[in-house]
C-alpha cells in the first residue's frame, strides 16, 4: 500500500462514516475517490455545490456515481445568505473588491463546508506541496480545529497524479482538454497558458491581493476585518 493509500486508509478505520473525501472532481480529487473506492465500501464523496460551477463539474459528479456506484453528497450554500449577499453586492460581486470575493467564497464555499464538517471528524482533499507556494506546508495528517484534515498525495507530483490517473482509467474532468489546469467555479475560473502557474486561472484579476489591511472599528472600538463585517450582515439579517 502506497504513503496516500496508507493515509486513506487510516481514516476509513479511524472514523467509518463520519470520514469522507471533499474533491470539486479535480484530477488529484479523483484519484482520491479512486483510491478510496477500492479500500473501502460505501465511500462518503463530498462536493460543494456553490450554484456557480461549470456545466462540466456537474456532469463529473454523475460520471463519478455511475463509475463507482455511490451518491455524491453535494453541499449547497444558504439559500438566505446566498439571496442577501446578491441584493446587497450583485451577483458578480467578487469582480468588484477582493474583500467581496472573499464573502462570495465564504458564503458559497466555506459556510457549507463548516456545516457538512460539523458532522465529520476526518475528510481527505487532494492538496498536493507542489501546486502552489502556500501549498508547500502542506501535511498528510493535520488537526484542524478538531478535525483531522487529510492531504494523502501531499508529496506527490503532478506527474505522480497523471500515471496513477492513466494507470487507472480514472475519469477525467473534461476542461483539462481545454487548458485548465486548477477548476472551480466557471465565472472565477479562466485556462492557462504553458508558462503559467498551476493555479493562474483562479481569481486571475486579482493584483492587489490582500494588500489591504480590511480592518473596521465596531461600536465598541474592537477592530474587525471588513470581510467579518460584510458577513455578519448577511448572516445576521
Ligand atoms: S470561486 Fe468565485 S463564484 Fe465561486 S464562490 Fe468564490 S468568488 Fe464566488
Amino acid at each position: 500500500m502506497s504513503g496516500a493509500e496508507e493515509v486513506l486508509h487510516w481514516g476509513f478505520s479511524e472514523f467509518g462514516s463520519r470520514f469522507a473525501v471533499v474533491t470539486s472532481f479535480q484530477k488529484e480529487g479523483m484519484v482520491l475517490v479512486d483510491m478510496a473506492a477500492q479500500l473501502a465500501s460505501p465511500v462518503r464523496v463530498v462536493t460543494l455545490d456553490t450554484g456557480r460551477l461549470p456545466a462540466e463539474t456537474l456532469g463529473m459528479m454523475e460520471t463519478v456515481e455511475q463509475r463507482y456506484g455511490l451518491a455524491v453528497e453535494r453541499v449547497k450554500p444558504d439559500t438566505g445568505e446566498v439571496s442577501r449577499m446578491v441584493d446587497a453586492h450583485g451577483l458578480d460581486l467578487f469582480r468588484k473588491e477582493v474583500v467581496l470575493r472573499k464573502l462570495c467564497c465564504q458564503v458559497r464555499k466555506v459556510r457549507p463546508l463548516d456545516r457538512i464538517l460539523a458532522g465529520l471528524e476526518a475528510y481527505a482533499v487532494g492538496l498536493r506541496r507542489g501546486q502552489a507556494e502556500s501549498r508547500e506546508g502542506v501535511e498528510q495528517k493535520a488537526l484542524v480545529e478538531g478535525k483531522w484534515k487529510l492531504s494523502p498525495l501531499a508529496y506527490w507530483t503532478a506527474a505522480d497524479v497523471e500515471e496513477y490517473t492513466r494507470k487507472h482509467n480514472v475519469p477525467v474532468h473534461p476542461l483539462y482538454a481545454k487548458g485548465y489546469t486548477s477548476i472551480g467555479c466557471w465565472p472565477c475560473t479562466r485556462a492557462v497558458t504553458s508558462e503559467e502557474g498551476e493555479r493562474a486561472g483562479r481569481w486571475w484579476w486579482e493584483v492587489a491581493g490582500d494588500k489591504e489591511c480590511g480592518l473596521h472599528l465596531t461600536p465598541e472600538g474592537k477592530m474587525v476585518r471588513e470581510l467579518d463585517v460584510l458577513l455578519a450582515e448577511l448572516v445576521n439579517a
